[in-house]
């Protein structure tokens, strides 16, 4: 519809994720308006994500280093772990405050009509840091839709015969949608309302 690069930056913002042809469009033009200075910073944290910012070795959670701030701070529980599916979720659940455990981020749920299988998530990962025995709990805390809930008993299923505690974030989260659009205050209470997970 446009000429040359104005083209290339809509056709390049449209493929982000929740961006329409619309709103690809409008941030066009709103950064051939910007000032050349807030560009360049645009620009800069971009490259700077994609420099620096690598996943934790045993959590695959984002990270600056080699392990994220989560698994390098000796003050958190050993013997939990939250089970979720992305990285975002760490952040809206450490936003409630209720969890003093560690994490492991999946990468994704099991989706059979988008191809994502067992092998294709970090369960391998997760069952090898359940080897020793650390961990007593582990708390699943996959998206209220279906495909977190085939995950989530599908871990349970895979977990509980180690003897482990396995649990599930209490209802009332919204269903069929996404962990990180819950309000703190109703995925604080849905930690705290966690139930058995009977597979
Ligand atoms: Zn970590």
């Amino acid at each position: 519809m446009y000429e040359g690069v104005v083209q290339d930056l809509i056709d390049e913002l449209g493929r982000l994720p929740g961006v329409g042809p619309k709103s690809a469009q409008r941030i066009a033009f709103h950064v051939l308006q910007s000032d050349p200075t807030d560009v360049r910073r645009l620009a800069h944290a971009l490259l700077e994500v994609k420099d620096k910012v690598r996943f934790c070795a045993v959590c695959g959670n984002v990270a600056e280093a080699e392990r994220c701030r989560v698994c390098l701070d000796p003050r958190r529980d050993l013997a939990v772990i939250c089970v979720v599916e992305e990285p975002k979720d760490v952040v809206a659940i450490e936003r409630t405050r209720e969890f003093r455990g560690r994490y492991h981020v999946l990468g994704g749920a099991i989706s059979p009509i988008e191809g994502v299988g067992p092998d294709d998530l970090r369960i391998r990962e997760l069952l090898s840091r359940l080897a020793d025995g650390t961990v007593t709990e582990l708390i699943l805390a996959t998206d209220p839709n279906l495909e977190g809930e085939a995950t989530a008993t599908y871990l349970a299923r895979l977990c509980k015969p180690m003897g482990l505690k396995v649990t599930r974030l209490a209802s009332g989260l919204p269903v069929g949608g996404d962990l990180e659009y819950a309000d703190e205050v109703t995925l604080g209470r849905a930690f705290e309302g966690r139930r058995l997970l009977d597979v």
